[in-house]
């Protein structure tokens, strides 16, 4: 039997990723960049997903089959029918992994799985950013070194509207000054989250060997203890008479 991570890469893949600022780093979308590194990993079997293909690329059948999901999101959120969130969210409750990228922090299932708003700073300036490994313990810091510079992103900064996380793995310093947690994980009932901010789509971000390592680990940890059925409230007979 095929051991294998099955991981989606879900992007919204708007126009606007395939003009050539976009498509001249990434020629075939984002999302194919990030399948072809995960691809690598002996471990993993990444396939990818639209929001144009039937279903926005994530039928039942799909997310069923899918042990840990990737989302790209930018300027599409609202392009996502409630019932696919609400069927995205169904999954990570019941043990499917999930891992928001970038901007996937104003995406409908992030916002909804944390309850917050996702909000935060932003610039795009064309900045340095230095990451930096706050919990080396951690699988999502495994091989990844105490710091790492990315030449050019867009800032994101504090205040970060999430709840506090469970692990905030990675902070990151801007050169503008800003500082942001921006490698943080949750526990969503049976399904792990973790989000991770480097990722602006003007920059060859996902070509860096330190941040594809980083989502590679992600992928691991985030992949389901137990995948369990429909979380509905079931009535119990007692265990011994009463
Ligand atoms: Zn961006």
């Amino acid at each position: 039997m095929d051991k294998r991570i099955t991981v989606t890469v879900w992007n919204e893949y708007s126009e606007f990723q395939k003009e050539s600022v976009v498509a001249g780093i990434y020629p075939k979308g984002l999302h194919t960049a990030i399948a072809e590194f995960l691809n690598k990993d002996k471990d993993i079997q990444a396939k990818t997903a639209v929001l144009a293909d039937t279903e926005q690329g994530l039928p039942e059948a799909v997310l069923a089959a899918t042990d840990v999901l990737i989302w790209w999101g930018h300027s599409m959120h609202d392009k996502v029918d409630d019932s696919i969130a609400a069927r995205v969210i169904n999954h990570v409750q019941q043990g499917m992994g999930i891992i928001f990228l970038h901007s996937a922090h104003k995406s409908k299932p992030f916002m909804r799985l944390l309850g917050t708003s996702g909000s935060l700073s932003w610039r795009e300036a064309n900045e340095r950013t230095r990451i930096w490994t706050c919990a080396p313990e951690h699988p999502i810091a495994a091989g990844i070194p105490e710091q790492f510079v990315i030449e050019h992103e867009e800032m994101y900064g504090e205040p970060f509207g999430i709840p506090e996380p469970q692990k905030t793995v990675f902070i990151s310093w801007f050169q503008g000054g800003n500082v942001f947690r921006s490698g943080v994980t949750f526990q969503r009932e049976y399904g792990k989250v973790f989000y991770f901010q480097p990722g602006h789509e003007t920059y060859p971000i996902y070509h860096h060997e330190t941040v594809q390592k980083v989502i590679t680990n992600a992928v691991k940890w985030a992949k389901p203890d137990v995948r369990v059925g429909a979380l509905d409230c079931p009535n119990a007979q007692p265990l011994e008479k009463l």
